[in-house]
């Protein structure tokens, strides 16, 4: 198969990924390196980095379709994965990103990730030790650099740093971390994954279009409160004195637009899809040699 057949091959529509197409990519591979040309080389990577978000969003469809508990967390993983191949791509190739439905992929999952009910997240504190480039394989130390950039192609392979000897100094509960999978799961309650299943009522089609709107609304105990009796909080104090028009009283909702589903079906659905968290601080004495990290979740 030449790179013209599997360019037209991703610009068509498809509910399932030709594995061969991998294959077949490996080979232009190795052919183009046997004849010497780094541009072809590098060339054939970027049709593989786009073979391989176009599979992994076919499989976060299928996964979601699916509706399994235990998927939810790989289909998140996946979504990051897309975004890190995206990410490498714009590196190498910036002036060519709206083809093969890229665009659509890069709004969906975005929009998926506001769907998910993660708040927290353990982010690492490392110290790298050793390391190696990939490209030339030398141990790379702060005097003893080599020529490859990371995140840049050379003969069709991506440029990284293969860490030989890490240690880690500590672990921190966050909401915004480095690596989006280190999901933070408290041993009790489950997560809520109510708005993705809403959303695969509506969405039928990979290649259907649709997009969240975010909205705060009023907690149900706030509604009709009065506003010189007890706060529903649970405080002691007047409503007026206390959570009435304050963030504490408001939840967030998020509408579910679907292209192609009247308006009907999903703009008068309001979903909550947030689990409440509090997340309580970290006491002081934990010890940065205690790896284990602790979580502190209660759920309102
Ligand atoms: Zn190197
Ligand atoms: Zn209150």
């Amino acid at each position: 198969m030449t790179l013209d057949k599997i360019s037209v091959y991703l610009s068509e529509r498809k509910r399932s990924f030709n594995p061969e197409i991998m294959a077949e990519l490996n080979v232009l591979k190795k052919d183009a390196i046997e004849k010497e040309d780094e541009e072809l080389a590098n060339e054939v990577w970027y049709y593989e980095t786009i073979s391989q978000i176009q599979l992994k969003f076919l499989q976060i469809f299928d996964d979601l379709q699916a509706d399994d508990y235990d998927k939810y967390l790989s289909v998140w993983c996946e979504i990051d994965h897309i975004c890190i191949l995206f990410y490498f791509l714009r590196n190498n190739f910036s002036e060519r990103d709206k083809q093969f439905f890229l665009p659509h992929i890069e709004a969906i999952t975005a929009e998926l990730v506001k769907l998910y009910p993660y708040e927290v997240f353990l982010s690492r504190e490392t110290i790298v030790k050793r390391e190696e480039c990939s490209i030339c394989g030398k141990e790379l130390t702060p005097r003893n650099r080599c020529a490859h950039i990371p995140g840049k192609l050379y003969w069709g392979e991506l440029c990284s740093r293969n860490v030989k000897e890490l240690e880690l100094l500590a672990m921190a509960i966050v909401e915004h971390p480095f690596d989006k999978y280190c999901v933070l799961f408290d041993e009790v309650t489950k997560y809520n994954y109510c708005a993705l299943q809403e959303l695969m009522h509506c969405w039928f089609d990979p290649y259907q279009t649709w997009h969240t709107i975010v909205t705060k609304k009023l907690l149900p105990e706030f509604r009709g409160a009065k506003v010189n009796l007890a706060c529903p909080c649970g405080s002691g104090i007047k409503y007026k004195k206390c959570c009435m028009d304050t963030p504490s009283e408001l939840m967030e909702h998020t509408h579910i637009a679907v292209n192609g589903v009247g308006p009907k079906l999903c703009s008068s659905k309001i979903y909550r899809t947030k689990i409440p968290l509090e997340i309580s601080k970290i006491p002081d004495e934990c010890e940065p040699e205690g790896i284990r990290a602790h979580a502190f979740l209660q759920v309102r």
